[in-house]
């Protein structure tokens, strides 16, 4: 199959980590890159430095991202193993890519006031609450991935974040190519 064709060649996993904006991807895939020496890829940062988009976005106030040029820049590193996905997003992503992809949620009042304190007002504040509310980036991963390699873990306090890591952390160390 694919999947396992894909990972011949990988001698670490690599882990998609996703979810609406504000959930906790960043702060979690720190931790996680710190505790298991895998590579924090933040595609949002990535895609500012390397101008992989296609303008700036009046309506949703962010960069077009441009997938191709995104996916191009990676493919390299992806192919390595040892990679740790960053973003908002997952249904643009080559599926061989990844071993486990992690959807981080966050309690609708938690994420409220987290997305408000980082400023976020008017529709781009309410977009990202009813993208939680739908649970957007659950199906997305369910759609674009197989279900046993997708996983969703509550990010609504520190404790989560470092009972996420600790599990993911695990994860990682007994994580072995597919033979
Ligand atoms: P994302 O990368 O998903 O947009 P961040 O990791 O940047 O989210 O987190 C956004 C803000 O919310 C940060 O100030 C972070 O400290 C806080 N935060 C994220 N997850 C949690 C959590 N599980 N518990 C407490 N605070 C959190
Ligand atoms: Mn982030």
């Amino acid at each position: 199959m694919a999947q396992n064709g894909s990972v011949r060649g990988r001698r670490q996993p690599n882990i998609l980590v996703t979810g609406t904006p504000g959930t906790g991807k960043t702060t979690t895939s720190s931790a996680l890159a710190e505790a298991t020496q895998l590579r924090h890829i933040c595609v949002g940062d990535l895609v500012r430095e390397k101008n992989l988009h296609d303008g700036w976005d009046n309506e949703f106030e962010c960069y077009l991202i441009n997938e191709d040029l995104v996916c191009d820049e990676l493919e390299d590193l992806m192919e390595g193993g040892g990679n740790l996905v960053d973003y908002h997003g997952c249904d643009f992503f080559p599926e061989r890519w990844f071993d486990r992809v992690v959807v981080l949620q966050t309690d609708n009042s938690v994420l409220y006031d987290r997305l408000s304190r980082r400023g976020y007002t008017g529709s781009k504040h309410s977009n990202n609450i009813e993208c939680e509310i739908f649970q957007v980036l659950l199906q997305e991963a369910k759609e674009s991935y197989q279900e046993d390699i997708v996983v969703a873990l509550k990010s609504d306090t520190i404790e989560d974040i470092t009972r996420n890591v600790e599990s993911l952390t695990d994860w990682v160390r007994s994580w072995h190519p597919a033979s």
